[in-house]
C-alpha cells in the first residue's frame, strides 16, 4: 500500500518532469522530413511494392472485394515479398495478429529464421503466412472448450494491411488475421465484422441496383473513431493501487474545481501533453494511421484523437493498434494513459465516437444529401432505413457497447444514457415529421419538399449542421456518430451489429421497392413510399432533446423505448432469440457464437467487478480506516487534553462523532460486500444480476463513504493521491 512519501514523492516527480525530446525525423540534408514523406513506412503496401507483380496485385484487390481466397502461389509471392521487406527494415520476427474475445489484441511471436539445408535464411512460408494454431482454450471461449476442439486457427485477412511495431530492442512483422475454433467458430472480433461487411454490402448493393443505381457493385461500411483518454504522471498511477488494479480509481473526493468551468475543453495543450501527442502523432504516420485531429476534452487531464476514417476492417485494426500506441507513447513520457469509460467519478468519462457510414464502389457516401432530387430521395430512404434498424434493433445495439466500464458512463456526466435513441438534426427532422403527419414539407423559402424530391436538401443541410451531444446516436451531417461506444471498446463488435440491423432493414427495403417496382412505381415513388413506411414505424425512436435529462428517461419510457440500464441486462439479448434472431439470419453470427459470447462478456464483466470489490475491499482495510483511526488518535489525544483541564471540546468531539459515524457505516457496509462476495454461486447469469443489482451498488455506498472520510481527514495522513493531484500536475 502506498504510504504518505509515496503520494508526496508523486507530487514532486510530477511537477519536476523534464520534457522527452523526440526524434523527429529528418531528410539527408538534416531538415525535418514532410509527413507524407515517412507516412506508412512501417506499412506493408501491396499496391506499391515492387516485389509483388500486377497480376497478384490484380488478384489481391479481387480477392480483398470479393471475399475469394487468394491461390498458394500467389501468397508466396506475397510472402517473400513482405519477407523481404520486413527483414530489410530489421524485423527479426513475424506474429499473427487478432482480436480475440478479450477486447484486446493477441501475437505469438516466431522468428524469420530457419535453417535451410543447415544455413541459417529469414524465411516466412506461405503456410506460416496463411494460417496459424494459437491454442484455442487459453483464450475466452465461454466454455466452448468441451464442445470444441481446443484447437484454433488464425488466418490471414487480406483486407487489412502488414505492419511492423518496434519494441525497444527489435521490430516484429504483424499479420491481421482472424482467429476461428477447429470447428469454424469465430473465436474473435473481426470474423462476425468481416461477414457483417459483406452482409452490408450484399443487401445494399441490391437495394441501389434497384432504386436507380444499376451499376453499382459493392458497398463499404465507412468508420472514424474518435479516441477519448485520460493522461497522469506515472508515479501518481502507481500510488492508486486501483488505478493499477482495475483502470479507475474506485473511491475519491471530488475536486472543488473539475470541469465547471469549461477550461479545459479545446483549451491550450499543456507541452508535456502536447510533447506526447507529437510523438504520438509520429508514430501513428508511421504505421500509416491517418491521425487527423488532437486536443483537450472536456475533463481535466482528458484528451482526444481521431484518425480519417477508413474501411471498417482496416479502421477497427487500426484503432486497436492506436490505443496500444497511446498506451506505448504515454509510458516514454512517463504518463500512464487510462483508457477505461470512467476513470473518476463526478467528471466526464471517455468514449469512443464511431462515425458510421457507407460508401458505394463508385465512391458515393451514401448518407452525404445529394444535389438533385432523385439523390435527396435515395439519401432520406437511407436515412430512414439507418433509423429503423436502429429503432427495431436497438437492445441489441445496446448489447454491443455493455462492459461494466461503460455501465459507469451511460447516463452519467456528459455521456449518452443507455436508452438507444436517434438525433438526426433540424433539416431530416422536420421532413420526417411531415411524413409522419402525411403533410407535404415546406422549406424554408417555401419550396415543397416531399413533391419534387426534397431539391435543395444539400443546401438545407448545411445550415443544420448543429450537433446534439447528447445522444447515443446521431446523424452528423454525412454520417452517423455512434457516440455510446465505451473508450475501451474493441469496435469491431458494435459495428458488426449495426451492419448486421442496416443489412436486416435493407434486405426488407429491396423486396419492398422491388414489388413496388413491379406493380409500376417509379423508383422514385418506391423510395418514397419506402421512407414513409420506415419513418412511420421508428418514428418513436427519434430524439433530438436533451438525451441527459431525467425528463428524456421517462419520455422514453412512454415511448415504450428499452432501458437496460447495465450489462448485465443488456447482455443477456445475446441469449434472447428474438432480440438476436437478426443477427444469425443476417449470417453475421452463428447461435453457438452468440451463446459463447454471452458466456465470455458476462464472465468478463463479472471478473472485473469481482476485482474491483477486492480491490476496494483492500484499500478501505489497509488504507482509508488506518489513516482514519490515526486522526481518531489524534483527535483523541486533544479531546482527552482539553477535558483533563476542563476545557470544552466541541469542535473536537464534533468531527471525532462524524468520522466515527462514517467509520462505522464504512465497516458495516464492507462486511457486508465481503460476505456477499463469498456467497456469490450461481451460474453466470445468476452471478451477473446479483452483482449489477446487488453488490455493485453496495460497492458505490462504500465508495462514498471513503470520500467522505478523505474530506474529514487532514491532508497529510491520506496516503492515495487525490484527485485534484492526478488531474492538475503535470
Ligand atoms: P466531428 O465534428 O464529429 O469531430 P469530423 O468531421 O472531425 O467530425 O469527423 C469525426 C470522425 O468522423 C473522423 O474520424 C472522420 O474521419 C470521420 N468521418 C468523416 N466522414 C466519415 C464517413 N463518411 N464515414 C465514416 N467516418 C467518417
Ligand atoms: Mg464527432
Amino acid at each position: 500500500m502506498p504510504t504518505i512519501e509515496t503520494r508526496n514523492n508523486a507530487k514532486i516527480e510530477s511537477i519536476n518532469r523534464i520534457n522527452r525530446e523526440i526524434d523527429i525525423p529528418l531528410d539527408l540534408e538534416g531538415n525535418p522530413m514532410k509527413v507524407s514523406d515517412f507516412y506508412g513506412e512501417n506499412l506493408f503496401n501491396v499496391a506499391t511494392s515492387t516485389d509483388i507483380p500486377e497480376v497478384v496485385r490484380k488478384e489481391i484487390i479481387e480477392v480483398t472485394c470479393s471475399g475469394k481466397r487468394i491461390s498458394k502461389d500467389h501468397a508466396d509471392v506475397v510472402a517473400n515479398a513482405v519477407t523481404k521487406w520486413a527483414t530489410e527494415k530489421g524485423a527479426t520476427h513475424f506474429c499473427h495478429w487478432f482480436q480475440p474475445l478479450t477486447g484486446g489484441t493477441a501475437e505469438k511471436h516466431d522468428a524469420f529464421l530457419t535453417i535451410k539445408d543447415g544455413r541459417p535464411i529469414e524465411k516466412l512460408s506461405v503456410s506460416q503466412l496463411l494460417q496459424g494454431e494459437p491454442d484455442a482454450s487459453s483464450f475466452p471461449n465461454g466454455g466452448a472448450r468441451s464442445t470444441f476442439e481446443a484447437r484454433g486457427y488464425t488466418s490471414w485477412d487480406l483486407t487489412s494491411p502488414m505492419f511492423i511495431t518496434e519494441g525497444p530492442n527489435g521490430k516484429t512483422l504483424c499479420i491481421p488475421t482472424a482467429f476461428v475454433s477447429y470447428t469454424g467458430e469465430a473465436l474473435d472480433i473481426k470474423t462476425p465484422l468481416l461477414r457483417s461487411i459483406s452482409k452490408l454490402s450484399k443487401e445494399a448493393t441490391r437495394f441501389l441496383n434497384l432504386v436507380g443505381s444499376p451499376d453499382v457493385t459493392r458497398v463499404d461500411t465507412t468508420i472514424g473513431c474518435e479516441q477519448e483518454y485520460f493522461l497522469i504522471d506515472k508515479d501518481f498511477y502507481y500510488a492508486r493501487p486501483d488505478l493499477v488494479m482495475t483502470g479507475r480509481t474506485l473511491m475519491g473526493s471530488s475536486a472543488a474545481k473539475n470541469q465547471q468551468l469549461d477550461d479545459h475543453y479545446f483549451g491550450r495543450i499543456p507541452d508535456r501533453v502536447m510533447g506526447f501527442m507529437q510523438e504520438l502523432d509520429q508514430e501513428l504516420y508511421r504505421l500509416g494511421i491517418p491521425a487527423k485531429t488532437r486536443h483537450n476534452e472536456v475533463a481535466p487531464g482528458q484528451y482526444e484523437i481521431a484518425p480519417i476514417f477508413d474501411v471498417a476492417n482496416v479502421a477497427a485494426d487500426q484503432n486497436q493498434l492506436l490505443m496500444a500506441t497511446i498506451r506505448a507513447v504515454a509510458a516514454k513520457h512517463d504518463f500512464v494513459a487510462i483508457l477505461h469509460e470512467k476513470p473518476f467519478a463526478g467528471i466526464n468519462g471517455s468514449g469512443k465516437h464511431v462515425n458510421w457510414s457507407m460508401s458505394d464502389s463508385k465512391g458515393n457516401n451514401l448518407l452525404e444529401p445529394g444535389q438533385n432530387p432523385h439523390q435527396n430521395l435515395q439519401f432520406l430512404a437511407t436515412v430512414a432505413i439507418v433509423t429503423e434498424a436502429v429503432f427495431r434493433h436497438a437492445t441489441a445495439l445496446r448489447m454491443g457497447i455493455a462492459s461494466a466500464g461503460n455501465d459507469h458512463r451511460l447516463g452519467a456526466n456528459e455521456a449518452p444514457p443507455s436508452i438507444i435513441s436517434v438525433f438526426l438534426g433540424h433539416t431530416i427532422e422536420k421532413i420526417f415529421d411531415a411524413i409522419n403527419q402525411g403533410k407535404e414539407f415546406t422549406g424554408n423559402d417555401g419550396d415543397t419538399f416531399l413533391e419534387t424530391g426534397a431539391q435543395q436538401l444539400a443546401h438545407l443541410m448545411l445550415d443544420n449542421t448543429d450537433r446534439n451531444r447528447t445522444s447515443p446516436f446521431a446523424f452528423t451531417g454525412n454520417k452517423f456518430e455512434f457516440r455510446a461506444v465505451g473508450s475501451t471498446a474493441a469496435v469491431g463488435f458494435p459495428v458488426s451489429i449495426l451492419n448486421a440491423a442496416v443489412a436486416d432493414v435493407y434486405k426488407e427495403s429491396a423486396d419492398f421497392v422491388e414489388s413496388e417496382i413491379k406493380a409500376g412505381a417509379s423508383a422514385d415513388q418506391a423510395l418514397m413510399k419506402l421512407t414513409t413506411k420506415w419513418v412511420k414505424n421508428a418514428y418513436n425512436v427519434i430524439f433530438n432533446g436533451d438525451g441527459y435529462s431525467e425528463e428524456w428517461v421517462k419520455e422514453a419510457e412512454k415511448r415504450g423505448l428499452p432501458n437496460l440500464r447495465n450489462s448485465a441486462e443488456a447482455l443477456k439479448v445475446l441469449k434472447n432469440p428474438s432480440e438476436s434472431a437478426f443477427l444469425t439470419e443476417t449470417g453475421v453470427y452463428k447461435r453457438s457464437e452468440l451463446d459463447l459470447r454471452y458466456e465470455v462478456l458476462a464472465e468478463r464483466y463479472n471478473t472485473h467487478r469481482e476485482i474491483e470489490f477486492k480491490t476496494l475491499l483492500g484499500l478501505v482495510n489497509q488504507s482509508v480506516i488506518p489513516s482514519a483511526i490515526d486522526y481518531k488518535q489524534q483527535l483523541g489525544e486533544v479531546i482527552a487534553r482539553q477535558k483533563s483541564i476542563n476545557l470544552e471540546c466541541s469542535v473536537e468531539t464534533e468531527i471525532y462523532k462524524k468520522l466515527n459515524f462514517a467509520m462505522e457505516s464504512l465497516y458495516a457496509n464492507v462486511c457486508n460486500l465481503t460476505t456477499a462476495i463469498q456467497g456469490l454461486k450461481g451460474t453466470t447469469e445468476e452471478i451477473s444480476d446479483r452483482i449489477a443489482n446487488d453488490l455493485f451498488p453496495q460497492s458505490e455506498v462504500i465508495a462514498n463513504f471513503c470520500a467522505e472520510i478523505e474530506s474529514i481527514i487532514p491532508d497529510d495522513l491520506w496516503t492515495l493521491p487525490k484527485f485534484q493531484e492526478m488531474l492538475f500536475l503535470r
